[in-house]
């Protein structure tokens, strides 16, 4: 989140927050590229807003896979904007794909690895 882009030169995280006494400060105000692609002609986002927080991080990302920081931002800040929790929604989004791939996966892994045994589930 500190590396600079390539496009501007500037990072996605501009500071953390904390709330009051907490030593881990999960609190992010990030900047979007302006140049991405999910705002370049929103220019109410191109200003410092609240960033992707590390369990937004994983819900909109990792468990959908999206690596896309900026894309996760922008997701995090609709998601905010309309009342979404980002973790629940992520988590959402992400169960039938995970539940399908998961499923795909078991049914390849049954038919390849264990033959036509039946009673074998793993
Ligand atoms: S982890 Fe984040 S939400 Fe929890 S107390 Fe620390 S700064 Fe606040």
């Amino acid at each position: 989140m500190h590396r600079k882009r390539p496009t501007d030169g500037k990072a996605n995280l501009l500071t953390n927050g904390a709330c009051f006494g907490c030593t881990i400060a999960c609190g992010r105000i990030s900047r979007m590229d302006p140049g991405h692609f999910s705002v370049k002609d929103k220019p109410q986002y191109h200003g410092a807003s609240g960033g992707v927080e590390y369990e937004a991080a994983w819900a909109l990302g990792a468990a959908n896979g999206v690596s896309d920081l900026e894309a996760l931002t922008y997701a995090n800040f609709l998601c905010n904007e309309h009342g979404f929790d980002p973790i629940s929604f992520g988590a959402t989004s992400a169960r039938p794909w995970s539940s399908t791939s998961w499923e795909s996966s078991r049914r390849s892994r049954s038919a390849s690895s264990y033959g036509s045994d039946p009673w074998r589930r793993w």
